[in-house]
């Protein structure tokens, strides 16, 4: 006689997940924790969190001064354009000889690592500008970045389809890897 009717008591309560435990984001602290809100960093260890003031004080001072540093060059080159300019007025000016304007000073790199507790200098290249000394502190701040925007995607159907995505595209690279170790363990001689 038709479907089953489903009583409360017998539905599927949606579960509350337990919080998984972290790793604190501060590098060289390395302590697990149970957050207590889902943008937590760090763990609660007072000492912890006076080194992660410390440093977000010292970053803010590097950029300051690096901001300080790149108005007084910005300075700088304008005088020499306008100086320039002045000894130019009489002669035909070409237009790829006259300086570029300010662009110089536009380019400000951070002068610490990106990740909070890191004093070291990011890898710089003028054409590709780092924000972190190493692969590792990369690493740990994206990790943490991509936990923070999948729970702010929770829930909505964009944030659904996404995680699907993402964790077929994990899927299949979990299952090459392992194949081709597979074929290396396959092709490596016999001890
Ligand atoms: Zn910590
Ligand atoms: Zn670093």
């Amino acid at each position: 006689m038709g479907t089953p009717h489903v009583k409360g008591k017998h539905r599927r309560k949606a579960r509350r997940r337990r919080a998984r435990s972290r790793i604190c984001l501060r590098k060289g602290c390395g302590r697990k924790y149970l957050p207590r809100c889902w943008n937590q960093r760090y763990c609660l260890e007072p000492e912890c969190q006076r080194q992660v003031r410390r440093w977000q004080a010292a970053r803010r001072q590097a950029t300051h001064r690096q901001n300080r540093f790149a108005k007084a060059r910005h300075a700088q080159a304008q005088r020499a354009y306008r100086q320039q300019t002045k000894f130019a007025s009489q002669v035909v000016r070409h237009p790829e000889v006259t300086p570029a304007r300010g662009h110089a000073a536009k380019v400000s790199l951070p002068l610490l690592c990106d990740r909070p507790g890191c004093y070291e200098p990011p890898v710089t290249s003028i054409r590709n500008p780092a924000r972190y000394c190493c692969h590792a502190c990369r690493r740990a701040v994206h990790n943490v970045q991509d936990r923070e925007r999948k729970w702010r995607s929770r829930g909505t159907l964009d944030g659904r389809t996404k995680r699907a995505y993402e964790y077929q595209a994990a899927c299949q690279q979990r299952l090459r890897r392992r194949s081709t170790s597979a074929s290396l363990s396959l092709r490596a001689p016999p001890e």
